[in-house]
């Protein structure tokens, strides 16, 4: 299955879509973690994203575009993908269409996960990662069992990500509302679009994922 993943940040994309990875044995594709493994590495992409990404603007489609086309050719996207983070701007979702057509690859769906702007504020400053596996906490919705260490695991290291401050999530959300909910008449159009109620509980959101995707799935 190819999938897309549109939503504001902290709208739960990620979490879900490792959940989905799974599930269905497919990759889960952030463009935003891809950014954020080139700035970790120092590389040239790195370098010219990093302000970009630290004041909660958007890096420019022509890199995402190229970042992008590479991936989905990896062996773990044969059984499909969940593209989490992109695409981002209208340009991206034109780019993208153009790009599955010369692969002759065809989209299955295009999920929005829904969730007020109130909400995003208060999930996004407090969550944080393992640092070994990348498991997802939350200071206050979803601590571990044993304070400091990994569930999963048992890592001690946790890492934030440096723009989960309150101020660049602001300008994150502008970004969202400006660039990116935009595109979400453009896969209506197609008849692509399914939308889920992102402020249920988590166990919630996965079970209507996948009743959607099962629908999917076997039409
Ligand atoms: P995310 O992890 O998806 O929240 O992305 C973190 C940051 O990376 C965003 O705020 C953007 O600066 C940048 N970014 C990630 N994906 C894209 C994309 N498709 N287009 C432009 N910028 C992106």
């Amino acid at each position: 299955m190819k999938l897309i993943f549109l939503g504001p940040p902290g709208a739960g994309k990620g979490t879900q879509a490792k959940i989905l990875e799974e599930r269905y044995g497919i990759a889960q594709i952030s463009t935003g973690d891809m950014l954020r493994a080139e700035l970790k590495a120092g590389s040239e992409i790195g370098l010219k994203a990093k302000a970009v990404m630290e004041s909660g603007a958007l890096v420019s489609d022509e890199i995402m575009i190229a970042m992008l086309a590479g991936r989905i050719d990896q062996p773990d996207c044969a059984k499909g993908f969940i593209l989490d983070g992109f695409p981002r701007t209208v340009p991206q979702a034109v780019a993208l269409d153009a790009m599955l057509e010369s692969k002759k690859m065809v989209l299955d769906a295009v999920i929005e996960l829904k969730v007020d702007d109130a909400a995003l504020v208060d999930r996004i400053a407090g969550r944080y990662t393992c640092a070994k596996c990348g498991a997802g906490y939350h200071d206050t919705f979803h601590k571990p069992e044993h304070s400091g260490v990994c569930d999963k695991c048992g890592s001690v290291e946790f890492i934030r990500r440096a723009d989960d401050n309150r101020e660049t999530v602001a300008a994150r959300l502008e970004a969202y509302h400006a660039q990116t909910a935009p595109i979400l008449p453009h896969y209506a159009a197609k008849g692509r679009l399914h939308s889920v109620d992102g402020m249920a509980d988590m166990a919630e959101v996965t079970r209507q994922l996948i009743s959607v995707l099962d629908g999917v799935k076997a039409a």
